[in-house]
């Protein structure tokens, strides 16, 4: 393979550029090593990838290189370390382009090109229907067990496939590729512990195959915001209150719960719910602490104030969620 020209003046690559400065400069923001090493290696990474897909297009319209640099900026918020960065630049040139995986391990090293080489596998897997779902999972686990960035990588690309869905012409894939996402990537991302990713994949499934529902439970939430906002300040204020000094409160943050989640809640037959707002758990305050026992000692004041409703109250440090997940 001849070395690859990289001057291409039929194609307007400035908002891909662009796009790419901005996620230099906040890898810089996290990282520790320079900032001209960062730049150095995610620009030569970038302007291959660039030239390997030369030519090719979204089906949205824009150059093809806006998907992989989109989904790099999908994985920021997990601080991910370089050959991540490089790895999700690089995912779909063994697939799409006429660049192997001896190209990418000349230039960017061997966990590189390994990571590439996966997600070329990887984009084989096609869901169809339950039974084979158990057939991609080995896969997945196969690949997550080498490196386990291979997969942190496949999620972002999903994810921003599934935020370009709209672009696909035809309804039915787009009804097969959400289902795909939500009976394999999702519950993967929910057993990593990933959880902001699992729901922003759960939301754009609900997007796909439920847009009825999918607007009105986004519509209520938008009503309630006002409500919200009140809610976590005085809530804030109260729980600073109740707790002495003595106990440390590392962090007060607050949730509520995804379009997907409520949309599932509302389904049970055993609950008559039919709006967000009919949900106890819509809100959720999350107090860190430092220590288990702290934990519980935070939870004993709190109940001092507010009795918990019986049989809704759980124990999660005793009984963790089959993800591993604990909490009071
Ligand atoms: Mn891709």
């Amino acid at each position: 393979m001849s070395d690859i020209s990289l001057t291409s003046p039929e194609i307007d690559y400035q908002k891909s550029d662009e796009l790419m400065r901005k996620l230099i400069e906040e890898v810089g923001e996290y990282m520790t090593i320079p900032k001209e090493e960062i730049e150095k290696t995610l620009m030569e990474t970038y302007l291959f990838a660039r030239e390997a897909h030369h030519g090719q297009m979204r089906k949205s319209g824009d150059p093809y290189i806006t998907h992989p640099i989109q989904a790099a900026f999908l994985l920021l918020h997990l601080k991910p370390d370089l050959t991540s960065l490089q790895s999700c630049i690089l995912h779909d040139v063994i697939e799409d382009t006429i660049f192997e995986k001896a190209e990418i391990e000349k230039r960017f090293g061997h966990d590189v090109a390994v990571i590439c080489e996966w997600l070329s596998k990887l984009s084989a897997i096609k869901y169809r229907g339950e039974e084979r779902t158990v057939e991609s999972l080995r896969k997945m686990l196969i690949a997550m067990v080498e490196d386990l960035r291979v997969i942190i990588v496949k999620l972002a690309d999903r994810l921003h496939n599934m935020q370009t869905l709209e672009h696909h012409p035809d309804p039915k894939k787009r009804e097969r590729i959400a289902l795909e996402t939500l009976n394999i990537y999702a519950p993967i991302a929910d057993r990593l512990g990933i959880f902001r990713m699992k729901e922003m994949l759960e939301t754009e499934c609900f997007r796909v195959l439920h847009p009825e529902e999918f607007l009105k439970i986004t519509h209520e939430l938008k009503d309630l915001k006002d409500e919200q906002e009140f809610f976590i300040n005085e809530a804030r204020t109260i729980i600073r209150e109740m707790i002495p000094e003595s106990v440390p409160i590392i962090d007060i943050s607050y949730r509520i719960k995804a379009p997907y989640s409520i949309f599932k809640k509302l389904q049970r037959k055993e609950y008559s719910y039919s709006h967000a707002w009919d949900l106890y758990d819509l809100f959720a305050i999350r107090i860190i602490t430092d220590t288990i026992p702290r934990c519980y000692e935070v939870l004993w004041f709190l109940h001092n104030v507010f009795v918990p409703m019986p049989k809704r109250f759980k124990d999660y440090i005793a009984l963790p969620k089959e993800n591993g997940y604990q909490s009071l």
